[in-house]
């Protein structure tokens, strides 16, 4: 364990923290459970502490004692049950970039081994299978099996101008699928020039910074970033916006990329996408890694205001305030418990809207919403915004023009 786990920037901005306590007020860890020790104001505090029990001349001035082993796995408990939704750095006074700052002490308390032992097979998995959940990284692309006229080269061509990055969550699990066959299926109906890349595509890394495991990601971006370049593609798409936030921030600038929800606007504002009328009243949760986090809130509303029939009305907490889903920062694996009422607080907001669907644009939140209100046999649709631009497809067969 070493304060060598943190940029220097990032052990100068805990001296700035003024104690407020307004990161704790948006926690929804915290406003789940009332326990303030999840909070981002208490875990700066400890952090300080622990950096400055490691040092040397301030232990001797301070007499600050060092953390016991207890102490510090209790520590790494709450530290952990965090979603990474960035609530806490976007109501931050003083703009402390307390989302780096977590994934900084993850990774330290990962080399102190003070950190829940569920998170290693994340790592496993990934070294081992190329993908979260240690399936076989050869079954990638076998959703394309499960679309209607499923294109005898499973979408995965030698050469296109676009990639489309499924993801892992989206490859994989069942109630997910069905989002990347209806992004395949505009994609088809708008004629865009587009591969997938089947087992070449290994996860993105994004689930190792939330396992504390940064150093593991290097090897993950170089074979990505060589599998896009042997098609010849010059942009990337992406509908997990966690897979997006990470080629964005994480992987070397060589491609365009762009969030589904981005490429689609223009799509649909181009006239590529043959549209019916679809009269529905919609709310629209903003992904913590698509909105705070890519700072994207404009062009899923616009695209959705763009679908004929379609109605959005918001939530009470939208765009920066937007409460997260549960499902962020690996929590779900780590504690499914807190997760689950993480879910119950943001479906409970969605039903206050009155509307029939809650539209998002992740499979994880997706994922996340849709089991809680399965499990309580809630009346409320959930949709990614792939499924609602697919009901609103024209039908190539059937003829119908816009109402
Ligand atoms: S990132 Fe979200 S869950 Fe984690 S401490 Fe901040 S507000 Fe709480
Ligand atoms: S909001 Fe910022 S300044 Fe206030 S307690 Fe939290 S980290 Fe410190």
């Amino acid at each position: 364990m070493a304060n060598q786990d943190y940029p220097i920037n990032e052990i100068i901005s805990l001296e700035a923290c003024s104690s407020c306590s307004l990161c704790a007020d948006v926690c929804p860890a915290v406003l789940a459970t009332g326990d303030g020790k999840l909070s981002g104001f208490y875990r700066l505090h400890l952090l300080k502490k622990l950096q400055r029990s490691r040092s040397g001349l301030w232990a001797k001035l301070f007499k600050t004692a060092r953390m016991t082993e207890e102490e510090l796995a209790q520590f790494g408990e709450t530290v952990f049950k965090c979603t990474l939704c960035g609530n806490c750095q976007e109501v931050c006074p003083v703009g402390i970039r307390l989302n780096d700052i977590w994934v900084s002490l993850r990774q330290d308390l990962v080399h102190a081994s003070a950190y829940p032992k569920k998170v290693d097979m994340i790592g496993q998995n990934i070294a081992e299978s190329h993908n979260v959940f240690d399936e076989d990284n050869e079954e990638r692309a076998d959703w394309v099996d499960d679309m209607p006229d499923a294109p005898e080269d499973g979408l995965i061509r030698d050469q296109a101008e676009v990639v489309y990055f499924t993801g892992c969550v989206s490859a994989y699990f069942p109630m997910a699928q069905q989002i990347p066959i209806a992004l395949a299926r505009i994609f088809q109906a708008a004629e865009v020039d587009f591969t997938l890349l089947g087992e070449e595509e290994w996860c993105c890394g994004f689930p190792l910074l939330g396992a504390g495991l940064r150093e593991m990601t290097a090897e993950v971006i170089e074979h990505n970033m060589a599998a896009v370049r042997k098609k010849g593609a010059s942009t990337i798409v992406f509908a997990c916006p966690s897979c997006y936030q990470m080629w964005k921030e994480h992987y070397p600038r060589e491609f365009e990329i762009f969030h589904f929800t981005e490429y689609a606007y223009h799509l649909v504002q181009n006239g590529r996408v043959p549209l019916k009328k679809l009269p529905m009243t919609v709310t629209y949760h903003d992904p913590c890694d698509l909105g705070r986090n890519a700072k994207v809130y404009d062009k899923p509303r616009q695209l959705i205001r763009s679908l004929p029939g379609v109605k959005l009305v918001e939530m009470a907490r939208n765009r920066e305030k937007c409460a997260c889903c549960g499902g962020g920062g690996n929590l779900e694996m780590i504690d499914k418990e807190l997760s689950a009422t993480i879910a119950r607080d943001k479906i409970e907001e969605a039903l206050a809207t009155g509307a029939q669907t809650v539209v998002t644009a992740c499979q994880q939140c997706v994922r996340t919403m849709n089991t809680y209100v399965k499990r309580n046999k809630i009346q409320l649709d959930v949709l990614d915004i792939t499924q609602l631009i697919e009901r609103a497809l024209i039908d190539p067969d059937d003829g119908k023009g816009t109402e």
